[in-house]
């Protein structure tokens, strides 16, 4: 089976990200978290920038789903037990998206996730059998969280994964935030978290990724004190033996790789941690399904690349295609 494992290096910090900052800039902070290049930038002292960087670490020092040390993976292991303040207000706002998306998003996939190999790089292709099995340890609903005390059914486990970068993200701008800082860019491995606009008053440029030409974007949306977050099939898959493309993102409805017409979806919105999980919800629901639910839960903004090369995008946003992007972009209507 050809293995291939994408790490969001140097690459996709450059096709999502913020172009246009001045050339002398302000003060950046570079590192590695939740497996990938975290990039964090504002105008403010390199120690604050420092002390955002310590926070993202901690969270995922408490919700790794690999790491032995963590919060998460002794819940996984124990089926359940006491976790900190913050770890509990992480699983209070990942089940509260579970409950918003009717399951799109569900952080009880865990098992299926790594069934796929996704969480070891040992991929395989599971029978569906097997995935049918596993789909009994899957949903949401039957996870009790009461205060800090977390029960588990048995057989399940939680994945913080679909959620975790966007809600580091928030956290970090709100403790930025809190400190006076009115103007930065924080890059979470493509979950961008922007805060107030460019010291200019314009808006920060997000640059979207092509899902179908990996090294290429495909269009670029204006930004102001919100986060944009892009799910998509192309940020880790493999091939199987029957030459198949299989990705991360999970439908939870049927245990294997969500095939909805989505390629990508961005989500914009004030909450980094509801763009996180929506845009990998939008991207198991499909066009027409994350359409409705645009309409009908509203709050924030989309642009979907589909497989019919076709970008819709909601009316709230500034959004330019590349000229040379092979998709028509349709607005929505209100
Ligand atoms: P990325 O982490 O690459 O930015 P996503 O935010 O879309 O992408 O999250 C994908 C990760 O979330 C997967 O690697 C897996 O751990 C987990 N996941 C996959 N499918 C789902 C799902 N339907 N609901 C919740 N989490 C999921
Ligand atoms: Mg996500």
């Amino acid at each position: 089976m050809k293995k291939r494992r994408i790490l969001l290096l140097s690459l996709c910090l450059c096709l999502l990200c913020a172009c246009g900052q001045r050339p002398s800039g302000p003060p950046k902070v570079d590192f590695l978290a939740m497996d990938t290049l975290m990039e964090f930038s504002a105008y403010t002292d390199k120690s604050r920038l420092e002390e955002a960087r310590d926070l993202v670490m901690d969270i995922e020092r408490r919700v790794s789903t690999t790491s032995q040390s963590s919060e998460l993976y002794a819940l996984n292991r124990d089926g359940g037990g006491s976790v900190s303040p913050e770890t509990a207000a992480l699983l209070d706002t990942a089940l509260s998206l579970c409950r918003l998306t009717r399951g799109a998003f569900d952080i009880s996939i865990y098992p299926v996730v790594r069934a796929w190999g996704f969480t070891t790089g040992d991929y395989r292709v599971p029978s569906f059998d097997e995935t049918a099995a596993l789909l009994e340890y899957v949903d949401y609903a039957r996870i009790r969280l009461s205060g800090t005390d977390v029960t588990l059914p048995e057989g399940m486990e939680i994945d913080l994964g679909g959620v975790a970068k966007g809600y580091a993200g928030r956290e970090a701008a709100a403790y930025l935030r809190e400190r006076g800082v009115t103007s930065g860019l924080l890059n979470l491995g493509g979950n961008v978290q922007t805060i107030g606009s460019k010291p200019d008053g314009s808006a920060w440029r997000v640059a979207i990724r092509d899902p179908r030409r990996e090294t290429d974007y495909a269009g670029i949306v204006e930004v102001r004190d919100k986060a944009a977050v892009t799910s998509g099939g192309y940020e880790r898959w493999f091939t199987g033996e029957d030459g198949e493309t299989y990705w991360h993102i999970m439908d939870p409805a049927t245990g294997r790789p969500a095939r909805s017409g989505v390629l990508s979806a961005t989500v914009i919105a004030d909450d980094g941690a509801l763009c996180d999980a929506l845009s990998t919800a939008l991207f198991v629901m499909g066009p027409e399904k994350a359409e409705r639910f645009w309409r009908d839960s509203g709050g924030f903004d989309m642009i979907l690349i589909t497989d019919r090369d076709e970008t819709l995008v909601t009316p709230g946003l500034t959004y330019t295609p590349l000229e040379s992007a092979p998709y028509t972009v349709r607005t929505l209507e209100t």
